[in-house]
C-alpha cells in the first residue's frame, strides 16, 4: 500500500491509501476518490509527499547547516526583531565560550597568534589604536558594538 497526499479542487488536503500509483489513477479516473470534506471528486495527487507504509517514519527535514534555526520566540516577529534575537543569542554564545582577558586582550591575542599562549577564544577590550595594530599584524580580531558599560565589563 502507498499513501498519497491528495488535494481536491477546493484546496482540501487529505490522504488516500492505494495499492499503487496506477491503482490511484484508475480509481481517480472512475471518480471513486472523493474529498472527505466536500465530497469533490476533482482530486489530484500532490507528487512530492508520497511515502510507503513500511513502518518507517518519514525523514525529518534537517535545517540547512549554517541556517539559524527558527525558534518559537521568533514566531510572528518582524525580521528586525528576529535579527535582534539572533544577535543576542550569538553574543551569549560568544560570552559563554570565550575567556574574558579584559584589558590584556591585545597582548593575549598577540601571544595566541604567535603560539606563545594556548589557542582559545578570548574577549576583552582594546583601544582603536590597539585594534588597528592587531589588524596590521594580521591577527584576526572582531569588534562587537557593545556599549562600554555592557555585559563585557
Ligand atoms: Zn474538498
Amino acid at each position: 500500500m502507498i499513501v498519497f497526499d491528495l488535494l481536491c479542487a477546493d484546496g482540501h488536503r487529505f490522504e488516500g491509501w492505494f495499492a499503487s500509483a496506477a491503482d490511484f489513477a484508475s480509481q481517480n479516473e472512475r471518480h471513486l476518490v472523493a474529498c472527505p470534506t466536500c465530497s469533490s471528486v476533482a482530486v489530484e495527487r500532490i507528487p512530492s509527499a508520497t511515502r510507503t507504509n513500511l513502518g518507517a517514519e518519514p525523514p525529518t527535514p534537517q535545517p540547512e547547516p549554517g541556517q539559524p534555526q527558527k525558534t518559537p520566540d521568533m514566531e510572528g516577529k518582524d525580521p528586525f526583531a528576529i535579527a535582534q534575537i539572533l544577535y543576542s543569542r550569538m553574543l551569549d554564545e560568544l560570552l559563554t565560550k570565550s575567556e574574558d582577558v579584559g584589558k590584556q586582550f591585545p597582548e593575549e591575542a598577540r601571544r595566541i597568534h604567535y603560539n606563545e599562549a594556548p589557542a582559545r577564544a578570548i574577549r576583552g577590550q582594546a583601544t582603536q589604536e590597539e585594534h588597528d595594530e592587531l589588524v596590521d599584524e594580521g591577527i584576526p580580531v572582531a569588534r562587537l558594538p557593545l556599549p562600554p558599560s555592557g555585559k563585557l565589563n
